[in-house]
């Protein structure tokens, strides 16, 4: 049986033995294409909450204690649960969040890369090493390891509800910790799923992974739990709200917040391929993304080129909830509203406004927007300054890369990006040198998928890294060792070091570094 097949048990066992604990309030999840109901979910309280992390706390301690080979046997068995349910999975992505089909397999299947990628690493990046004592303790062995915290909480958001929590949650776990994961209350089903899989995936350990389901109240809940660590993905107003809360128990947090992604065009670039780049990573997902394409800058040499490219792909995307629909619905139907409001304001401040061929009238329901491109928005507009979140896109135009890059720094947030240009050097000079976390040079959203490359923002995007070796240490703490091999006749920490010993560590000091001007 399909574990979509038993989602009233899932929904039921997603907690466990919470729900002995939980409310007997309950609340739904539909699909935005039909507003069919997908499963229904208890609210877990802070009691609830408590509980669970408490359950976690026991099976971090026989995680970590199962080292990286007994852990990574288990991920590889997660893993490989996940890659023979993927279909299904990706049914289950496609009914909650509205996203087609192929575009929630090749979310999960990015999810199942990293997946594989951190438990490989873990040893590697964080098992027990020696590293140099130094000359001042030359007679010491000095080791360094990164041990787990104990329980991570995770607070997942609904655009990727695979992908962007097991950005998390993967490298958690790889790292030796217990992990209570918080979904979206938009996809709690897909949280639940995770779980299950989890369970029967590693049945030896099902609370190593669990979740707890509910709104906003349940997110604070898991904040005041006593987690090691909190993981959270969301909007930058969220986030500070979550940053208080975790400070009440002075609570560790990572914070993944939205972005305001740009595109510098330069004078070499292939034209049609930035546009096609452009196009996939502004109104892929309903623009849905944090990492999305918003802001284009392109130099006065491409523009006009650039503009009629868009306009041309622009006309064949078709939002929809059919296999072969460009992209599907709002998953949140609020963010229609944010959306229509920045291309209101952006219109009313001059901007050209393109929209490709699809014709609104015959969109199943409100809460698809067709795809959007805003020409020369001034740089002060809304659509400009914060996150669209939609099928949208700016495109202005600029004297030459160095006024393109500046506009593009020119910004709260910064998460990622992307530079087109057919030269080496400048295309990656232009990519050290933007405000972001990250930057794909002659594509997009390419960093996510490489699991060695660490992911987060700067700014009002966040701070902390999931993914790669930063994203493992992320979730341990590093631990220092000495070990004294040999007595040396004079011990500087001691009292009963002789009264001459500084002054002959003076001299050596002058000797080694007063040279130096
Ligand atoms: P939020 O930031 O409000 O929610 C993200 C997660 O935080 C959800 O699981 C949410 O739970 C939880 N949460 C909400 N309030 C609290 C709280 N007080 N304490 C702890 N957890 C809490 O995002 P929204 O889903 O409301 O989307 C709003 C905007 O955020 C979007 O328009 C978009 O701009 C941005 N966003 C950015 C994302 C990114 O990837 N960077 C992802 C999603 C959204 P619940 O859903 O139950 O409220």
């Amino acid at each position: 049986m399909s574990l979509v097949d038993q989602m009233d048990t899932v929904t039921d066992a997603s907690a466990g033995s919470v729900d002995r604990h939980a409310t007997t309030e309950t609340f739904e999840s539909t699909n935005p294409a039909s507003g069919a109901v997908v499963g229904v979910f208890p609210v877990h309280d802070a009691d609830a909450v408590r509980e669970t992390v408490a359950r976690g706390r026991v099976a971090a301690r026989q995680w970590a204690d199962l080292g990286y080979d007994g852990r990574g046997t288990r991920l590889s068995a997660f893993r490989g649960y996940l890659a023979r349910r993927l279909h299904e999975l990706a049914d289950l992505v496609h009914r909650e969040n509205g996203k087609p089909h192929a575009d929630a397999i090749l979310e999960i299947t990015l999810a199942i890369d990293h997946l594989a990628w951190a438990g490989g690493h873990a040893r590697k990046t964080l098992g027990p090493r020696k590293v140099n004592a130094g000359m001042l303790a030359a007679n010491h062995a000095a080791y360094l390891e990164y041990q787990p915290l104990g329980v991570v909480g995770v607070i997942g958001p609904w655009n990727y509800p695979v992908f962007t929590p097991m950005g998390s949650i993967a490298y958690a776990l790889a790292a030796g910790n217990a992990v209570v994961f918080k979904p979206s209350e938009y996809t709690p089903a897909v949280g639940a799923w995770l779980a299950a899989a989890w369970r029967a995936a590693v049945p030896d350990l099902p609370d190593a992974f669990q979740v707890v389901t509910g709104y906003g109240e349940t997110g604070a809940a898991l904040c005041r739990a006593g987690v090691g660590k909190l993981a959270f993905t969301g909007s930058a107003p969220t986030g500070r709200k979550v940053m208080a809360t975790c400070a009440e128990t002075l609570t560790p947090v990572l914070m993944e917040l939205g972005g305001k992604d740009a595109m510098i065009v330069d004078d070499d670039a292939d034209v049609t391929a930035a546009a096609d780049a452009a196009v996939w990573g502004a109104m892929s997902n309903g623009g849905q993304t944090c990492i999305g394409i918003e802001r284009v800058y392109a130099t006065s040499a491409v523009y006009d080129r650039f503009v009629a490219e868009v306009t041309e792909q622009l006309r064949t995307l078709r939002p929809g909830s059919d296999d072969a629909a460009s992209y599907g619905p709002m998953t949140m139907a609020s963010q229609t509203d944010v959306v229509k409001r920045h291309l209101a304001d952006a219109a009313g401040a001059g901007a050209r406004v393109v929209r490709g061929d699809a014709d609104p009238s015959l969109f199943p329901n409100e809460n698809y927007v067709p795809p959007t491109v805003l020409l020369d928005v001034p740089e002060d507009n809304v659509a400009v300054r914060e996150e669209t979140f939609g099928p949208t896109l700016t495109i202005t135009k600029v004297r030459d890369a160095e006024e393109a890059l500046e506009l593009a720094n020119n910004s709260a947030h910064g998460l990622g990006g992307s530079v087109f240009s057919k030269s080496k050097e400048r295309g990656m000079d232009l990519a050290r040198r933007m405000r972001s976390g990250m930057t794909s040079v002659n594509s997009v959203l390419t960093f996510a998928s490489v699991p060695a490359l660490p992911f987060g923002g700067v700014g009002d995007s966040g701070f902390g890294r999931i993914h790669g070796e930063d994203g493992l240490k992320e979730f341990t703490r590093a631990k220092a060792i000495t070990r004294q091999r040999i007595a040396l006749p004079v011990n500087l920490m001691s009292f009963g070091r002789p009264a001459s010993a500084a002054d002959a560590l003076a001299r050596v000091m002058g000797m080694l570094h007063g040279r130096h001007r």
